[in-house]
């Protein structure tokens, strides 16, 4: 079989690992228009049900991804001066780029044909030359918009406003800082995910600049600095489509489907579709019957997710400074997004459902 996948993310480089693992005669290329470590963002949470489904697919992999995590069990919040902590699901994160690295290595070990710093060829040829082609290239997928009518798409920003930074600090845990300005809260969510680094992902309606956003967060940022990689203001933007395939070429990852950040969900679900198309394409009869298989498989877990990570970003676009939550109200309202989400809605797409959290215990506070 000759796959070619438009797009070295997340979902791109697990389908070709993935491909060439259940098939060694498979012909894999992979094109990836970004050189060499080039990436955006920080470290992105990776649940351990997003491990697990890399264990079923590949082991090897699975433990070179679990030894570069950085994990906790604890949520703290601070807000008004005060903060406090509750046990939560066990979580790690890891780094985009160590992510990557990981996963680049994995698909050459396996001989994957990899074009680092090329731009994909017309997918019309590719799908001429192939029996498949994977549209694995992110949120703003340009295959996808050149079939846009045929697969329905939609996107939608949705508010808040963010900013993804990194802090030059390790932080303990996840937490959630709110600072009230005049102009409205300013939210940062952080977490760790290397040595000396954490995820410092910022949210307001005013779009504070960096240097005012560390005197804001200078307390809990400890002085440590604040990171940009071509970080911008902008929304998240919720992509769907009423159709994930048309003719031989298939949507994956954020081409095919975001759920909000703030549930951070969207590196597992891209793993996981690319674990049920290569199970598809491997089980079924012909192409068209495995794609169709791989969409009625995903579909329900994707969108049950798009839900809860819509809800999840209505309930932080609408924190005002008016509600002068306490930090205790505050976490129990953050732990269910002020009852729009249930612990069993977040165990389901963040977590492990195992290893739930004894939500809302508070185990420090001042
Ligand atoms: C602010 C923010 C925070 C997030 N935090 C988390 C988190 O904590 N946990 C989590 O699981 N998820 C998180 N996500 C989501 C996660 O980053 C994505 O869901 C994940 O990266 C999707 O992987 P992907 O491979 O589908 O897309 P991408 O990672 O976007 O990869 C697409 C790749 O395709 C390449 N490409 C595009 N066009 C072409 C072309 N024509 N030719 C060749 N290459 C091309 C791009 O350069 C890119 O490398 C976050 C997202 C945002 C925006």
């Amino acid at each position: 079989m000759r796959i070619a996948v438009v797009g070295g993310g997340p979902a791109g480089l697990a389908v070709a690992a993935f491909a060439r693992l259940a098939d060694p005669s498979a012909d894999v290329t992979v094109w990836e228009r970004r050189r060499g470590e080039d990436t955006y963002g920080f470290g992105v949470i990776l649940p351990p049900a997003a491990l697990e489904t890399v264990r079923r697919a590949d082991p090897p992999l699975a433990d070179a991804l679990a030894a570069r995590l950085t994990a906790w069990d604890e949520i703290t919040v601070h807000r008004h001066g005060g903060s406090r902590t509750s046990r939560a699901p066990r979580l790690g994160a890891v780094g985009r780029r160590d992510l990557l690295r990981v996963l680049r290595h994995r698909c050459a070990e396996l001989g994957v044909r990899l074009r680092q710093g090329a731009a994909a060829p017309d997918t019309a040829a590719l799908a001429a030359g192939h029996d498949v082609v994977v549209a694995a290239d992110g949120a703003r997928s340009a295959v996808r918009t050149a079939l846009a009518d045929r697969l329905g798409t939609t996107t939608e920003p949705l508010a808040p406003d963010y900013l993804w930074l990194g802090a030059e600090r390790a932080v303990d845990s996840l937490a959630f800082l709110v600072a009230d300005t005049p102009r409205g809260p300013v939210t940062a969510h952080t977490y760790p995910y290397g040595q000396g680094r954490s995820t410092f992902l910022v949210e307001a309606a005013h779009r504070p600049d960096t240097d005012a956003l560390a005197r804001l967060f200078a307390e809990p940022l400890g002085g440590a600095r604040l990171l940009a990689n071509g970080s911008r203001w902008g929304r998240f933007l919720q992509v769907r489509n009423t159709a994930w395939s048309s003719g031989n070429v298939v949507l994956v990852g954020d081409a095919a489907h975001t759920a909000h950040y703030s549930i951070g969900s969207g590196t597992r679900l891209a793993l996981d579709d690319a674990a049920a198309l290569v199970a598809a394409l491997r089980t079924e009869p012909s192409v068209p019957a495995a794609l169709a298989a791989y969409e009625a498989a995903r579909r329900p877990a994707v969108e049950h997710a798009q839900r809860t990570g819509r809800a999840s970003a209505a309930w932080f676009a609408g924190l005002s400074g008016a509600d002068g939550a306490s930090p205790e109200r505050f976490l129990v309202d953050l732990l269910t997004r002020g009852g729009r989400i249930s612990m069993a809605d977040l165990a389901a797409d963040a977590a492990d459902a195992a290893g739930a959290p004894s939500a809302g215990t508070v185990v420090s506070g001042r």
